[in-house]
Order: C-alpha cells, then structure tokens, then sequence
C-alpha cells in the first residue's frame, strides 16, 4: 500500500485533508471552507500543489492533529464560518500546540502575515488556535509531506533503526496499515535485533542502473541475505518514491515489507534535533504484506530492494562487518543491548587481476561474447526427489545479470540478435 499519496484540488490546487467515514474517503479543503467546490486530483498531477503547514503556511506539514469540527458564529454578521477537523501542522506550530502555547502559536503565524496584537483578525486567529490547542483529540504522523532526502551513512545506521522503533512505539498515530499497536510493538522488537545492511556507493550506482529492468524474481528464504533485515542505500534508489530504507519481517507465509524515505536537514536548526529525536530518519511510504514465492519486478515500489538482493545472491557483492564508533558500541553497552550488527554491502573486487598486464588473447576463432550486460529472465525447475525419484519439488532459478562487469550496462532484459552474427559481428536491438 503506497503511503505517500497526496490530493489537491484542481481549482486552487491546495493539499486537502483526507476524512474517512467507514469505506467512503472524503476530501475537504484545508482549514475552512472555499467559495468554491472541491475537485480533488492526485497531487501528482497539479502543478506545484500548495502543501504547507495550516496554521503558519510557512513550512512543510509533519502532523496531521484532529479536532472536533471548529466552527465560528459572527454574531453581528449572522454568519457561520465552518473550519476543518484535520490540521496538518509543521514541526514548530507543533511545538507550541504539544506546549499548550496558544500565545507563542498565534504570535508565530500573524507575525509571519504581519497582523498586530489586538487586531481583529489576530484576536481571531488566536480564537481558531484555541479551538485546535484544546480541541485536539489525537495526531498522526503525514507521511504525505515531500521531504528533501538525507544521506545515510554507515555510522549512522543503529540511530536511524532505534529512531524507527522510538516512532513505532510513540503515542502518536501512524497511517493505518501500520498503526495497529499489537503490531507495532513486535514490529519494533523484531528491529530491536535486526541486521543492518547499508549499501556502499558503487553498488547503489549498479542496483539504480539494473533495477528499472529487473525481470520478475520469487521473493523466498534462499533470496533474502537474512530473514529479517533492515537495508539502507546513501541516497534515495527510486525517483518519485524517493525510497530510501526498507525492512522485511517475517509474517504469516510470508515477510511484512516496509519502504521508507528519508528526511533530510529541512528545519531550522534549532528545531533539527528534535525532530531527529521524535521521528528520525525514516518515513513509512510503502507497506506490504508480500506471500511467500511471490513475485517482484523492477516496477515494484520496492524494486530496488528485490535486485540489490538478487546482486547480493549472484555474489556480485559480499557483505562485511562495518566498525562502528566506539560511541555507539559503549552505548549499547551500557544499556545492556547487543552490539549492533551492521554490514556494508560492496561489490566484491574482482578475483583476476584487472588492471595488470595481460597477454593477448590469440587470434583465431574466439566466441563472440556479449558486449553488454543483461538480465536473464528467472524461470522454476522442477526437480525429482524422493523414493524412486517419484516426487517433484519447485526449485526457483532467479533472474542473473550477465556480462563481465566492466562491460555497458544494456536496459533491456532481453536480447535479440539480428542478421547474421558470423558476418556483422551481431547487431543487437532492444526487444520492444
Ligand atoms: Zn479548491
Ligand atoms: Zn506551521
């Protein structure tokens, strides 16, 4: 389930708010009421779709806090005015709401549109933040809001998961898949002891230019580098999803996969060290249930993370023990943990000697080798077994990347050969 959608309205194109009754999703504007209808469209289709806090406008949203529905009455004017139940708020308006600071939250968003103390429109505004301070009945964590990415290092890695299982076990809601508390707690346990992998920057380079055309793998135990893990590339591996980070599980017949992107240095730095703290690194983008032998493409949301392991499995990489600092093992320590395991995955350097002189191949008859790399589509085998050889099992041979590594990368995962190889030396096109 993609957690990261977002609708506008196609008339003023602001973000609206999302209100599910039962099985029926409403959109409305955000914070009042518009001369208009709603029209709403997926955010992705407008055009620079306004999505910032509610009550200042100034930053990005990071919660969406609920409230009764707020609605003023002018007396004077007879007129109703009809706000919202859903506010999403900003990091530093949140600040000042989780404060009870009325005060500090009008003073911060008037200042921002310059309206003076004692103002009619300030004193209303600050009517309408009394209404959400009090009124408030719950928030949830936006995992909407399009954060710039951060980059991850290996030495960040266990603080980045302790922060993931910190949000899994806040008070604070999370998207629905995820927000069950059972779950949450054995989600946050079961990371609490996870391997950590973090992919270095050439193999990214490689899994970036081989997954958009990866053919389809079975996701199943001889797969996976370990039953559960937690798989961190420097920089986001996928465009519009920006996915970052995932971590699988073992679940019912299968794994509980869970993408993330990451949240970069997008505060003010006063405020950095606090969100780093409540939220941290990681936000949830795309949860899914994936059975056992199912089966991933390169067009997944998840891609990146089935061929950086299908590299891992055709032993293009090896994964060796990161040396963390000495900071981070003593804090274990002291509370009492186990060191945290965490690998860097690297391409594995290559077992000829490349780069040393080689004589020349003799002339002659040589067979003609690809002159780029490609997949080979998986396929299953089935193998006899038992007594007699009566029985069958399924054995699942995995897509291969094939070619020497220093060869082009070819994007296609098939290869056709046209005209005559013994006379043009082989053209080769892309199967459409
Ligand atoms: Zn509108
Ligand atoms: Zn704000």
């Amino acid at each position: 389930m993609n957690l990261t959608t977002r609708m506008a309205c196609a008339t003023c194109r602001r973000v609206l708010t999302e209100h599910r009754h039962r099985d029926q999703v409403e959109y409305r504007h955000p914070v009042v009421e518009a001369p208009h209808e709603v029209v709403p469209v997926d955010a992705g289709h407008v055009r620079r779709p306004f999505d910032r806090c509610h009550t200042c406008t100034d930053d990005l949203p990071v919660w969406n806090y609920r409230t009764g529905l707020i609605q003023f009455l002018a007396l004077e004017a007879g007129i109703l005015r009809t706000y919202n139940d859903h506010w999403h708020v900003c990091y530093r308006c949140a600040q000042h709401i989780e404060a009870n600071d009325i005060d500090a939250l009008t003073a911060r968003c008037a200042g921002i549109v310059g309206w003076q103390a004692g103002s009619d429109e300030y004193t209303q505004l600050d009517l309408l933040y009394r209404g959400i301070v009090f009124g408030r009945e719950g928030r949830t964590l936006l995992t909407t809001t399009t954060w710039p990415a951060a980059r991850i290092t290996v030495e960040m890695l266990p603080k980045v998961r302790d922060r993931l299982t910190g949000l899994l076990r806040c008070a604070a809601d999370l998207p629905e898949p995820l927000n069950n508390p059972g779950q949450r707690q054995t989600l946050a346990s079961q990371l609490d002891l996870i391997p950590m992998y973090w992919i270095n920057e050439e193999f990214t380079r490689r899994v970036k230019a081989h997954s958009a055309d990866q053919p389809p793998a079975r996701i199943t135990d001889e797969l996976l580098p370990a039953q559960a893990g937690l798989l961190a590339w420097p920089g986001p591996v996928s465009g519009t999803g920006q996915l970052a980070a995932v971590s699988w599980t073992p679940g019912s017949d299968g794994w509980q996969l869970i993408g993330y992107r990451s949240i970069g240095s997008a505060l003010d730095d006063d405020l950095m060290p606090a969100l780093r703290h409540e939220i941290g690194w990681l936000l949830p983008i795309h949860a899914e249930h994936v059975p056992n032998r199912a089966a991933l493409d390169g067009s997944h949301p998840l891609g990146p993370l089935v061929t950086t392991w299908l590299l891992i499995k055709q032993q293009m990489a090896e994964s060796v023990p990161a040396t963390l600092p000495k900071g981070t093992t003593k804090a274990y320590q002291r509370s009492q943990r186990p060191a945290p395991d965490v690998r860097i995955v690297q391409i594995k350097p290559r077992s000829d000697t490349s780069g040393t002189w080689k004589p020349e191949a003799p002339t002659g008859r040589t067979r003609a080798k690809p002159d780029h790399r490609y997949w080979v589509s998986g396929h299953e085998r089935q193998q006899a077994h038992g007594p007699g050889w009566s029985l069958h099992k399924t054995i699942d041979i995995e897509p291969f990347l094939k070619g020497d590594e220093d060869l082009p990368i070819k994007l296609s995962s098939t290869v056709r050969v046209l005209g005559n190889p013994k006379r043009d030396g082989g053209t080769r096109s892309r199967e459409q």
